[in-house]
């Protein structure tokens, strides 16, 4: 491997966390996955198994009036305030005892690029260094507003906004630099990672993930390695759909060896056919890459899933720890990503130590012991093949974005783990990008979310979720929990020997760390994703989570998530021993599934699937089965009435409630789309099909 000496910016690094170190050990959650190794350990003590029955919400925080989207931001706690964003990338500030709020920043994020994002327009939570505290916007602006305050300092685009970019990850700060990322593989873009300076707002660097057009350079950090090492591994003209290889969520930090670890998303579009000819590894996509945070400087990769079209991103968790491992103690990063393979690698040199599925895996046959490259079954490449691929894990992954935790004590990695399958079938020869939209590459229809419900129920019987406790030197399960729904929240381990994670159901649960007995259990009112999080003030330990459903999965097929709790509000719940605060029970309004007749013709509605299932499903699900978040259009009043869908859906009537105009559908289009979501609640209405 290809290595750089360690330099100046390390001391800076350094400075900052020993002092982040510090605040953690007085019980502070100061960096977003607790400190640089983003292990989410917290050294916190007093919380036990044998008294965590006695927890109790202690304060909360009604957040509905902003949002009521997925709410899946990490808090960040230090000094006594509590730091989150909310979705549409809210910047609020509470007294972390008493929960009350010290101030509010709105950056007024456009609610019609809501359509932007594949997921939602969530954030992953603040960064607070220095006094500051760095906010990322979905629509793309990093922001550093005064702790004290949330008085605004600065303010920098770092997207294009004439492209589908979006930012949802949470900022990270490694001595002068603030580092952010970006989102949108699917819809076209090319990712990449930019540092900012702390104190000015001004691009310190910027590190492309895919190379750039043939002839052409960016100017940036990153040219000199994408010549030499990833530019002869793409074919085709994938710089006309993007390429993805979004760095949208993982980074981890060595201050020791001053190495910044960032994961690499998917490539984009999935199809490798339309987007690199078929051919090549299409570095650096579903890759970790190692770089010198102060100049961006490249150190070393490794990439997971050469000419990845599955969406097996490499964005999961990394976490930083120090293994023994055949008798010799090696400095290693893990991660659990998409593929299901969990990886341990030298985190000084990238070399590959292990590999070992983690979720059941039927993709790869395993992988090679030496460079760690799958053995692929050769039936997966369906963009060549010429054949649907049906296999495990499906582009949900083993594992998502809800991040995983690792406990020194326990030796055990605690993954929100999903079971989940996906049938990838190519794109025909017709198929056609638009803007605002995914463009997979894939049959729109033939991967459908299917209507009828019994072959819904089928479909959500084979997948589920869990929580599993993972021992990465033995390479093998401790323990696992089973739960219903695939799409659950991220965990936290603590010193006191629990692990905490909330469900889709609205449960949030404490198990006993080593044998994962399920100790204590609460439900909070919604389904949960975020990861929690523990503080500790005046000795008494706090432990706190978002609360909102939906993003991902419950999004695009809302049909798979039915049981979760998808009521629709945001709050921020704060728990503590004996807490004495009662969260309000929000009951959503009955509704019933009354649409008008189904009159249209078979064709017209035949053509509105097709266009739905191309346009429509990412925010309003599959089959017309919402999730919960996005208004399910089965049961929309503007059904009847012609002229009112138009305006909503052609003029952007609603465009201020997150709905865009979709201004390049004809009339036609959106009659037939009318006339398809009328059949589908009619067809829904019959069966009693009513989730
Ligand atoms: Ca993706």
């Amino acid at each position: 491997m290809h290595r750089q000496p360690a330099r100046a910016g390390l001391l800076a690094s350094a400075t900052l966390f020993a002092a982040a170190a510090a605040g953690a050990a007085r019980g502070d959650w100061p960096l977003h996955g607790l400190d640089a190794a983003e292990t989410r350990y917290s050294p916190l003590t007093t919380l036990t198994p044998a008294n965590v029955a006695r927890l109790a919400p202690a304060w909360y925080a009604d957040l509905s009036g902003i949002s009521h989207r997925a709410f899946e931001a990490t808090p960040v706690v230090v000094g006594g305030r509590l730091y989150i964003a909310t979705p549409w990338s809210v910047a609020i500030a509470y007294d972390a005892r008493s929960g009350r709020e010290l101030w509010r920043y709105d950056p007024k994020v456009p609610r019609a690029i809501a359509g932007k994002g594949c997921c939602g327009p969530v954030s992953r939570g603040v960064a607070v260094a220095g006094g500051r505290v760095f906010l990322a916007t979905f629509d793309g602006r990093l922001i550093a507003l005064a702790a004290d305050s949330g008085r605004l300092l600065w303010t920098t685009q770092t997207v294009d906004t004439t492209r589908d970019y979006t930012v949802t990850g949470a900022p990270r700060v490694v001595g002068r630099r603030v580092l952010i990322g970006n989102g949108g593989a699917e819809l076209g873009v090319r990712g990449y990672l930019s540092a900012y300076d702390t104190e000015t707002g001004q691009l310190a660097w910027r590190f492309y993930t895919v190379p750039p057009r043939p002839g052409t350079r960016d100017g940036a950090v990153s040219d000199a390695v994408l010549e030499s090492r990833a530019a002869g591994t793409w074919s085709g003209r994938w710089w006309e759909w993007g390429g993805g290889g979004t760095v949208w969520d993982s980074m981890a930090y060595d201050a020791r060896h001053d190495l910044l670890y960032v994961g690499v998303g998917n490539g984009g579009p999935w199809n490798r056919q339309l987007r690199s000819a078929g051919r090549g590894d299409n570095l650096f996509l579903a890759s970790i890459l190692a770089l010198r945070p102060r100049t961006g400087e490249y150190v070393w990769h490794f990439q997971q899933t050469p000419g990845d079209e599955w969406d097996y991103t490499a964005t999961q968790s990394i976490i930083l720890a120090d293994l023994k491992i055949d008798g010799r103690v090696r400095h290693v990063l893990m991660q659990a990503p998409k593929n299901g393979f969990f990886y341990v690698l030298d985190r000084i040199s990238g070399e590959f130590l292990s590999g070992t599925p983690y979720v059941e895996v039927d993709w790869a046959t395993g992988l090679d012991p030496h460079s760690g490259r799958p053995f692929e079954n050769p039936a997966i490449r369906y963009s060549e093949n010429g054949a649907p691929s049906a296999q495990r894990p499906g582009p949900l992954g083993g594992h998502n974005w809800q991040p995983m935790s690792y406990s020194p004590a326990t030796r055990l990695a605690y993954i929100p783990v999903i079971h989940a399958g996906f049938n990838y079938v190519a794109a025909g020869p017709d198929y056609a990008t638009h803007p605002a939209t995914p463009n997979l590459g894939l049959d729109p229809l033939a991967t459908a979310v299917p209507e009828d419900p019994a072959i819904i129920a089928s479909a959500r019987a084979s997948a589920s979720g869990g929580l599993l406790a993972w021992d990465p030197v033995a390479r093998r399960a401790a323990w696992s929990v089973s739960l219903p729904v695939p799409w659950n929240g991220g965990t936290l381990v603590t010193a006191g020997g629990l692990v905490f994670q909330g469900d889709a159901q609205g449960d949030l649960s404490a198990y006993a760390a080593r044998s994962g007995a399920r100790l204590w259990s609460l439900n909070l009112g919604a389904g949960i994703v975020a990861p929690p999080i523990s503080y500790a003030i005046g000795g008494r330990q706090y432990v706190a989570v978002a609360v909102g459903y939906g993003g991902g999965l419950p999004q695009v097929a809302g049909a798979l998530t039915a049981a979760a709790r998808a009521t629709a509000i945001n709050r921020l719940v704060v728990l503590a021993l004996d807490g004495k605060a009662t969260l309000p029970v929000v009951v959503p309004p009955p509704r019933v599934l009354a649409p008008p007749p189904a009159t249209a013709a078979p064709q017209q509605v035949a053509a509105g699937k097709g266009l739905y299932e191309r346009r429509c499903y990412h925010c309003h699900g599959g089959a017309v089965i919402s999730g919960g978040e996005v208004a399910d259009l089965r049961y929309s009043a503007l059904l009847g009435d012609a002229r009112a869908f138009a305006a909503v859906v052609h003029a952007g009537a609603m465009a201020d409630r997150g709905m865009p105009a979709f201004t390049t559908l004809s009339a036609e289009d959106l009659e037939a789309i009318r006339a398809y979501v009328i059949a589908r609640a009619n067809a829904d209405a019959r069966t009693a099909n009513t989730h």
